[in-house]
C-alpha cells in the first residue's frame, strides 16, 4: 500500500512541483486508518479502490481538495467517520465534497427504476453547487466498472446499462472525452459481450498494417506543415472500441467496412494556423466530400473546439482533427481544466459556460416533476447532435436536434417564447412544431396578448421550452 502513496504524491508533483503535500498524506492516512480490516468484493483491501480513484483524477490534474476527498470519498459511507470529523481535520470544501458523494452513494444503492430516475434527478440537484463532485463520482464509478466482475451478473448488466446511458453521456457533456471513452468500453464490454471480444480480435488485427499507414501519413504531413511553415505536433488515435461499434450499428456496416480507424490531430497555435493548415491538408491529400465540420467557428455546447475533416491516404481514410493548444487542454481535461488553472497559470475563460448548461438544465428541470421526464429529458438533452440556428442579426443559437422554432424562441428569451405568433425560416412562414435544421435563419413574431397554450408542449422539444411553458400554464392555473 505504501507504493500507493508514492505514486499519488509523485502524480501530484508532476503538475504542482512546488506545492505542499502534506494534506494529501494526512487523508491518505486518514482514510487507511478508517477502512482498515474492510475488504472489497474482489478480496482486496478496500482502501485500494480509494487510491485508485485518487489516481484516475491526477490523471485528469486536479486539485489537492478533490484528490483529498477522493481519498476520502467512502469514510463517511462505510465507516464512523463523520462530515464533521472530516471538516476537523480537513477543510469544508472538502467535507462538503465527500457528504455530497455520501448522499449519491445512498440514492445509487436503490434498483428500482423510477427510483433510479428519482436519485439521479437528487444527485445534479444536490451536486450542482460543485462539479468536482461529479468528477470524483465519474472516476468512482469507472474504478467499480473495471472490477464488475465481483458483482452477481444482474448487477453487472445494471451498473452497466446506467453508466452507459447517464455516466457517460454525462462525462461527455463535461468534455471529460477520455472518462468517456473509458465508461463506455467498459461497459460495452458486459452488456454485448460477443461484440465486444470481436471487435477488440479485429481491431489487433488490423493494426499492425494501420499503424505503418499512419507512420507514413504523419511523415508525408510533417513535410507539408514544415514547408508552410506552421507550427504544429502531431499526435494519432485510434477510436475507442464502442463508438466502432455505434458507428457499425449506426450505419449497418461490417467491421471491415469501418474505414477510419484511424485518426491524427494537428495541434498548432493559434486559431489562424488551424485554417492555415486546413488548407495546407486539403491542398496535399484528397478530401472525403461531406466529412468536413468546423467546431472551431461553432463551438460545441461542452465547449468542444476543433476543425474536423476526413483524407484519403493509401486507400485508407484518416479523420484529420485540427486545434490550437489550448483547444486541446480543453478536449483533454474538460471541466476539470479550471482547477488546473486555478492553481496558478490562468482562469479558463469557458468556465462558466460549461458549468452554466448544467445549473440551467437543473434550473428549467425543476418544473419537470416525473422523475421519468427529468430523466428522459437529461438524456435526450445530452446524447442528441446539435443543430446551429441563426437569429436574423446572425446570432447563432445552439440547438438539439430535432428542435422547433419554438424552441428556438425559448432560446432567446421566455418572454419571446411565451408570446410567439409564428415563425419564418429562411423567409418563410413554417408551423410551430417545424424541425430546424442547421444553417437556418429564423424570425419569431410575437403578439402582446398570445400565452402558451398545453398544446404548444407537442411542439417544444427542450427542456427550457417545455418548462417555460408549464410555468405559465400553472401560473394561470391550468391543469398539466
Ligand atoms: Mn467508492
Amino acid at each position: 500500500m505504501q507504493d500507493y502513496l508514492k505514486r499519488i504524491l509523485e502524480g501530484f508533483k508532476s503538475y504542482n512541483p512546488t506545492q505542499d503535500t502534506s494534506m494529501i498524506e494526512k487523508a491518505y492516512h486518514f482514510a487507511e486508518t478508517a477502512h482498515k480490516g474492510q475488504k472489497r468484493l474482489t478480496g482486496e483491501d478496500f482502501f485500494m479502490h480509494c487510491c485508485e480513484v485518487a489516481l484516475i483524477l491526477l490523471e485528469h490534474k486536479l486539485d489537492a481538495d478533490t484528490i483529498c476527498a477522493a481519498l476520502l470519498h467512502d469514510t463517511v459511507e462505510d465507516t464512523s467517520t463523520t462530515v464533521a470529523d472530516i471538516e476537523k481535520n480537513f477543510n469544508k470544501e472538502i467535507a462538503l465534497m465527500v457528504e455530497g458523494l455520501t448522499k449519491i452513494d445512498k440514492l445509487e444503492n436503490t434498483s428500482n427504476d423510477e427510483q433510479t430516475m428519482e436519485n439521479w434527478r437528487k444527485m445534479l440537484i444536490a451536486v450542482s453547487h460543485d462539479m468536482r463532485i461529479i468528477l470524483i463520482k465519474l472516476a468512482d464509478r469507472t474504478h467499480n466498472m473495471k472490477t464488475l466482475d465481483a458483482l452477481a451478473p444482474k448487477r453487472r448488466i445494471e451498473k452497466a446499462q446506467e453508466t452507459i446511458n447517464l455516466y457517460a453521456p454525462l462525462a461527455q457533456r463535461l468534455g471529460m472525452f477520455s472518462l468517456k471513452n473509458e465508461l463506455e468500453d467498459l461497459s460495452f464490454k458486459y452488456l454485448q459481450p460477443e461484440e465486444y471480444k470481436n471487435l477488440v480480435a479485429g481491431v489487433a488485427k488490423r493494426s499492425e498494417s494501420l499503424e505503418k499507414i499512419l507512420l507514413s501519413f504523419k511523415e508525408n504531413l510533417d513535410k507539408v506543415l514544415v514547408k508552410e511553415q506552421i507550427p504544429h505536433r502531431l499526435l494519432s488515435r485510434v477510436k475507442n472500441y464502442y463508438s466502432i461499434h455505434r458507428k457499425m450499428v449506426k450505419q449497418n456496416i461490417s467491421f471491415e467496412q469501418i474505414q477510419d480507424l484511424l485518426g491524427v490531430r494537428i495541434i498548432t497555435e493559434s486559431k489562424l494556423d488551424c485554417y492555415r493548415a486546413l488548407g495546407a491538408l486539403h491542398a496535399n491529400f484528397k478530401p472525403v466530400s461531406g466529412t468536413f465540420t468546423d467546431y472551431i467557428a461553432m463551438p460545441k455546447m461542452n465547449m468542444y473546439q476543433s476543425i474536423h475533416t476526413t483524407v484519403f491516404y493509401e486507400g485508407q481514410l484518416i479523420e484529420v482533427q485540427i486545434r490550437t493548444e489550448e483547444m486541446h487542454r480543453t478536449c483533454e481535461y474538460g471541466i476539470a481544466a479550471h482547477w488546473r488553472y486555478k492553481l496558478g497559470t490562468k482562469e479558463d475563460p469557458h468556465f462558466d459556460e460549461k458549468l452554466n448548461w448544467i445549473r440551467q438544465w437543473i434550473e428549467w428541470q425543476r418544473d419537470l416533476t416525473a422523475p421519468r421526464e427529468f430523466i428522459e429529458s437529461f438524456q435526450t438533452d445530452i446524447n442528441l447532435s446539435q443543430i446551429f440556428v441563426f437569429t436574423p442579426m446572425g446570432e447563432v443559437k445552439v440547438l438539439p436536434e430535432h428542435a422547433t422554432p419554438l424552441d428556438f424562441a425559448y432560446s432567446i428569451h421566455t418572454e419571446i417564447g411565451d408570446h410567439y405568433a409564428g415563425a419564418l425560416v429562411n423567409g418563410k412562414m413554417v408551423k410551430m412544431n417545424h424541425e430546424l435544421k442547421s444553417g437556418d435563419i429564423c424570425t419569431i413574431q410575437t403578439r402582446k396578448n398570445v400565452l402558451p397554450s398545453k398544446q404548444w408542449l407537442e411542439a417544444a422539444r427542450t427542456a427550457r421550452a417545455r418548462s417555460k411553458i408549464k410555468v405559465s400554464l400553472r401560473s394561470r392555473g391550468i391543469d398539466l
